[in-house]
């Protein structure tokens, strides 16, 4: 841009230090771009996607409106009504923790992390939605293992992989739970026989808003950000995420965190699906 190529003419012609400086304030500039941009980005991505929920609500509202003589037909678009609100405020909730966690604001409160306890939350959050398609939730692994950082955040994150699991599998299945030590680190794996992702969108899955099939979205309610909390949480406390997936057969998210230095371990059972 004109406003960069200014500043670097100048560069050229400043003193040693003083050309550092500029450049330093270059690359500031440029990141600072680049930070508006990823920011206005989100926020037509935001805007459209609370349109979308917005709309079908005030469509249904006229629907029940019109429909006022017709009790079946006001109680199914009120159904409709509820699930298109219970979509537009878990979506309000997940552009509320992802715009937090994007912020540079250093965690809040960390403390020792039980990961015991974050795994039977995220499971505790799922159970319903898996007994309605009688998917078994199976947890194990090694017992008493803590990370440092923020509970809230890294039970968000195992709750998004668990609930992603029990979405995309098909009824009468098995999702698995584990936490293994491995080093310093524990991974946390959610296994799952489900439909899986295919190879050419693995790569875009922890994009925002991205999701594979956006028409079998709307079935699952989902609101495509999951993933993207599940990464920005890991980069947070310094860990990662992955995947490994075979369309049609199944899917394994591994978000690995730092162990806290004062975890023991205990292993118990043999880690698998079948
Ligand atoms: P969503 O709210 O749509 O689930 P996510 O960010 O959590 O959004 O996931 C993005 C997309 O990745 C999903 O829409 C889905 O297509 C795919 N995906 C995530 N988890 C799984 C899984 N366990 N099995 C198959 N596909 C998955």
């Amino acid at each position: 841009t004109t406003a960069g190529s200014t500043t670097r003419t100048v560069t050229a012609r400043v003193a040693p230090l003083g050309s550092r400086l500029v450049l330093a304030l270059v690359e500031d500039r440029t990141r600072e771009k680049r930070v508006e941009e990823v920011r206005r980005d989100f926020v037509a991505n935001v805007s459209h996607e609370l349109k979308t929920p917005v709309g079908a609500i005030r469509l249904l509202a006229e629907a029940v409106h019109d429909a006022s003589d017709d009790p079946e037909a006001v109680q199914r678009f009120a159904s409709r009504m509820l699930t298109e609100s219970d979509r537009l405020s878990s979506l309000v909730q997940q552009i509320i923790e992802l715009s937090r966690l994007q912020g540079d604001d250093p965690l809040e409160m960390p403390g020792r992390v039980s990961i015991d306890d974050v795994v039977s939350a995220a499971v505790d959050k799922s159970a319903t939605e898996a007994a309605a398609k009688d998917i078994t939730l199976i947890t194990r692994g090694d017992h008493d293992l803590e990370v440092v950082g923020s509970e809230e955040q890294i039970e968000a994150a195992v709750s998004n992989l668990v609930a992603n699991a029990v979405a995309y599998s098909n009824a009468g299945s098995r999702v698995l739970v584990t936490a293994k030590s491995m080093g310093d680190t524990v991974q946390i794996s959610v296994v799952d026989q489900g439909i899986g992702i295919p190879a050419q969108e693995i790569d875009r899955i922890f994009e925002r808003f991205y999701r594979v099939d956006p028409a079998r979205h709307r079935s699952t309610g989902g609101t495509g950000l999951g993933l993207s909390i599940v990464k920005h949480v890991a980069a947070t406390h310094g860990g990662e995420v992955s995947v490994w997936s075979v369309e049609g057969q199944g899917s394994t998210f591994t978000l690995t965190l730092p162990l806290s230095s004062h975890s023991s371990t205990r292993l118990a059972g043999p880690l698998s699906v079948a």
